[in-house]
């Protein structure tokens, strides 16, 4: 039985004018996603892509599940393709459907038809196909106002196509519609979220991770590109820079109070972030913060962070609580890689009272004890690249 799947765009449908670019981007991204299960063709028509598989070593599952990590897409289906004859739509609804049909009690039919010439109306392929299913399955019953499984039929253009239950999709808009943009990476929880959601719209990530060995480990970085792989099934290519943060943490342990360890530490990063930013054509940095969750995550706090960077930052998480944003990750599938146990550079050193309400002046001044700019150079020049995941 040929199979296609079949997937229902999300808000690009509201774009005007743009709305051309917005599908040609999902089309690319799509097409170059799926080489992953095999050769399919990939075709937009009436609002609706279908992929095709172009052979029988095409793998519909992996496919599917492809599919569902790419955003733009608000729901997808598998199909049935048959011919535009009553007799195989029938016959095809009852083989291709039969699993689900025999576990289910109560169903209804549903028929679109924009295929004019087509001699039966939708409502008369509903009951003629509802009809027929009855017949071969009699423990069935139907029910149009609340069934247990909606039996879709569509007769198109260049097709009909029988299918069952839709499958929702990632939602959000295509990566690479929304420009680039640098996430703050560390092994935690929040980091990795905070990049999925901006990918959902439409950013591409690059990603920057600051580490300090010795008092940071190899495994610890490992466990970030770990974490970014995962995000890259939903975002695609990430590149990931990797910073040498231990002189700087040094420097700020040595020469400034202890209570503002954190906050200046903080600073660094975001100044690091935005030259990298810079240097690669991205426009915006994100970072996993949600207000109030640590010292460093207050309104003073981030107030002084915030003011070092001339460039948007985006904090997706702000406004969530840690529950919201654990049943993210556990979605997206990062967070038992986050929870392993491995020393983040922002553990290190830290104060056991940081400021929870750092005065910007004192902030300021208590860096000028610092060579800044000579410490951002030696950073930058150590910093090491690499690419994780397939890009769309
Ligand atoms: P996360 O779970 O993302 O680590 P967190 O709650 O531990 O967040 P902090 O450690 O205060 O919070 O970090 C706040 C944000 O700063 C992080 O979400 C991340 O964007 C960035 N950040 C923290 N540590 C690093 C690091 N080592 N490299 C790059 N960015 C970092
Ligand atoms: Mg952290």
């Amino acid at each position: 039985m040929k199979e296609i799947i079949l997937i229902k765009l999300g808000e690009i449908v509201l774009k005007g004018l743009n709305r051309k670019n917005f599908e040609d981007t999902l089309i690319k991204n799509l097409r170059s996603r799926l080489t992953k299960a095999g050769r399919f063709e990939i075709k937009i028509a009436q609002s609706t892509i279908r992929v095709t598989p172009c052979d029988d070593s095409c793998d519909m599952e992996k496919a599917c599940e492809l599919v569902g990590k790419t955003f733009g897409i608000t729901a997808y289906s598998r199909a049935c393709v048959a011919e535009k004859t009553l007799e195989d739509i029938q016959q095809k609804s009852v083989e291709y459907l039969r699993e689900q049909l025999e576990e289910t009690q109560t169903f209804k039919v549903e028929a679109k038809r924009s295929d004019k010439k087509f001699p039966l109306k939708s409502p008369e392929i509903c009951e003629q196909v509802g009809g027929y299913i009855l017949e071969q399955f009699p423990h069935l019953q139907v029910d149009v106002r609340n069934p247990e499984m909606t039996v879709t039929v569509e007769v198109r253009d260049f097709g009909a196509y029988v299918r069952g239950g839709v499958i929702k999709g990632a939602g959000g808009i295509p990566v690479g519609t929304g420009g680039k943009a640098v996430i703050l990476i560390s092994g935690g929880i929040d980091s990795p979220v905070a990049g999925y959601m901006m990918a959902k719209r439409g950013l591409e990530l690059t990603a920057v991770h600051f580490a300090s060995p010795p008092y940071t480990s190899q495994r610890a970085e490992e466990k970030v590109q770990r974490l970014l792989a995962v995000v890259s099934q939903y975002a695609g290519k990430i590149t990931m820079y990797t910073v040498p943060f231990t002189e700087i943490q040094e420097q700020i342990k040595e020469k400034c109070p202890e209570e503002l360890f954190t906050i200046i530490m903080r600073r660094f990063m975001m100044k690091i972030s935005e030259r990298i930013a810079l240097e690669k054509d991205c426009h915006a940095l994100i970072t996993g913060e949600s207000l109030g969750q640590v010292a460093s995550q207050t309104l003073k706090a981030i107030g002084c962070t915030d003011i070092v960077c001339e460039m948007p930052v985006f904090r997706p998480l702000i406004g969530m609580d840690k529950d919201e944003i654990i049943t993210i990750s556990r979605k997206i599938g990062t967070f038992d890689i986050s929870i392993e146990p491995y020393e983040d550079c922002c553990t290190v050193f830290t104060p056991k009272h940081p400021r929870t309400r750092p005065v910007l002046s004192y902030v300021e001044k208590a860096e000028n004890e610092l060579d800044t700019e000579v410490l951002t150079e030696n950073a930058l020049a150590g910093v090491k690249v690499m690419t994780i995941g397939n890009s769309f």
